[in-house]
């Protein structure tokens, strides 16, 4: 058995109006070429002029995952030659980059676990090949789109722990707005770092698997080049340091150069952008935009609420969820119970339909209503799961749903007792048939309150003044 060592390198396009070093829209678009600027084709005698938005979400994340944030950023240029880089070189961070030596919290089967991070810099996408049979088409509307790196340390020994700091790491994108961090939009891609060792202490030699684009492809290229390394190991044989690509069509990977053809890339400063001094009021008011973000609010609600992590996990999976959940705290709701209608009825009725929780009729408040409904006694649970599945779907509040139906329960002790004394009254033998042992009678008795009252008496109130008024002595 060897222990596998996963390290992640996390391409992530920023959320901006317009690319990171020209004014052309950052935008997507099924047109090809349509978003270009001169700067993003790298026409002779242009000027990249840094988008200051760019910079602002790049340090919104570096402080979300806890990074040193450096006086100074600078630019460096990176050169290498494909066909979906015009100007020959990309204009990344090298020497200062946006944030250094942070973490980030995930969890897996219970267990809290640090994934430390190298750095994160902030850099621009290239543009876009079009494969089709024996020629390729190039669309630069991707090209100089704003992009942030993040580096994870070889830190990870498992694919549970992987798949996890990405969905953290996209969690967290999400939650300050910096990215829409959609996979299927080529948005969030990652390069995956894979190496087998014997023992805790030892990297083993790393493979490293380009560009892979969803959660699911780093799932199985990390299984398969898991499982491609232990056999060579097994059979005596030993690793070669390659950079290898993942063929999601026959789930495997393949070599695509080998650690002697490594590109030296001659990185040196991007002389059009001088470093970027980062004044510290500025960061402070960044700060103060980056929401309580998952793992926090995760905590909070179990520690504070008393929830389990299974269910604050699928609170806080859209922070638009958390804030739904906390509005109705706010409101003054128990926090188990409006978790249980949340996720429950509501999650249900918003997986049917594929609504937002932002689209939602019903609001916190009125979810707050319902449960007031409850917890008096005018409904009973039963009756408030249905008035909120008709609120749901008919957009009626359910305080003018219960007045519809007429489905209101008579909630007050008093107003059952007077039933209950009518009962008792109708039946006069029931007391001795009670003390002679048939104790079951009460249950004919709540019965009887429930018929007059066509089930609108709450039940448990009912029981509990039938049980009281049996006992009686005349
Ligand atoms: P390089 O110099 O080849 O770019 P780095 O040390 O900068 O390598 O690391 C690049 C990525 O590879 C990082 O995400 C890092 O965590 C990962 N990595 C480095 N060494 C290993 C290893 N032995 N096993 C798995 N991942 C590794
Ligand atoms: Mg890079």
């Amino acid at each position: 058995m060897y222990i596998p060592t996963i390290g992640l390198e996390v391409h992530c396009e920023l959320k901006t109006n317009t690319k990171n070093f020209s004014s052309a829209a950052n935008a997507y678009s099924e047109i090809p070429n349509r978003n270009i600027a001169t700067v993003d084709l790298g026409l002779p005698g242009i000027l990249p002029v840094i988008n200051e938005n760019g910079v602002k979400q790049s340090l919104k994340m570096a402080f979300a995952m806890h990074c040193e944030i450096p006086e100074f950023m600078t630019f460096e240029r990176k050169n290498y030659f494909y066909p979906d880089l015009p100007k020959g070189y990309q204009i990344t961070q090298f020497d200062q980059p946006v944030g250094v030596n942070g973490y980030l919290m995930i969890n897996v089967n219970g267990e809290d676990k640090k994934v430390l991070i190298h750095d994160t810099h902030l850099e621009e996408d290239t543009a876009s090949l079009d494969h089709y049979g024996n020629y390729s088409l190039i669309d630069y509307n991707r090209a100089g789109v704003p992009l942030l790196e993040t580096v994870t340390e070889p830190c990870m020994h498992s694919v549970e722990e992987a798949i996890a700091f990405l969905e953290s790491l996209r969690s967290v994108f999400l939650y300050c707005g910096a990215s829409e961090a959609r996979t299927d939009r080529g948005q969030m891609r990652c390069d995956v770092n894979v190496s087998l060792s014997d023992s805790e202490n030892i990297l083993g030699t790393k493979v490293e698997i380009k560009n892979v684009n969803s959660f699911n492809n780093v799932k199985e290229a990390i299984i398969t080049e898991i499982k491609r390394q232990t056999e060579i190991l097994e059979a005596g044989g030993s690793i070669a340091q390659e950079t290898r690509r993942y063929d999601e069509n026959n789930m495997c990977t393949y070599s695509m150069r080998s650690k002697e053809d490594a590109i030296d890339y001659k990185y040196f400063k991007e002389p059009n952008i001088p470093p970027i001094k980062i004044e510290r009021e500025w960061l402070e008011e960044i700060k103060k935009e980056i929401p309580a973000l998952q793992y926090e609010r995760i905590t909070t609600y179990m520690e504070e609420y008393g929830l389990s992590r299974y269910d604050a996990t699928i609170l806080v999976k859209e922070k638009e969820m958390a804030e739904y959940f906390e509005e109705t705290l706010k409101e003054g709701a128990d926090p188990k119970s409006a978790c249980n209608w949340i996720t429950s009825v509501i999650l249900g009725h918003m997986n049917k339909y594929e609504i937002p929780i932002t689209k939602l009729f019903l609001t916190p408040k009125m979810l707050v209503e319902l449960m007031e409904l409850v917890s008096s006694g005018k409904i009973s649970s039963k009756q408030a799961k249905e008035v909120l599945l008709k609120s749901l779907e008919e957009e009626k509040s359910p305080a003018s749903l219960v007045e519809e139906l007429g489905i209101e329960q008579i909630g007050t002790d008093d107003e059952i007792l007077v039933i209950v004394k009518e009962v008792f009254g109708e039946h006069p033998e029931v007391k001795e048939q009670y003390k002679a042992g048939r104790t079951n009678i009460v249950d004919f008795l709540v019965g009887q309150v429930m018929k007059k009252t066509r089930g609108q008496a709450n039940p448990a109130t009912t029981r509990k003044l039938v049980q009281e008024e049996i006992v009686k002595g005349e």
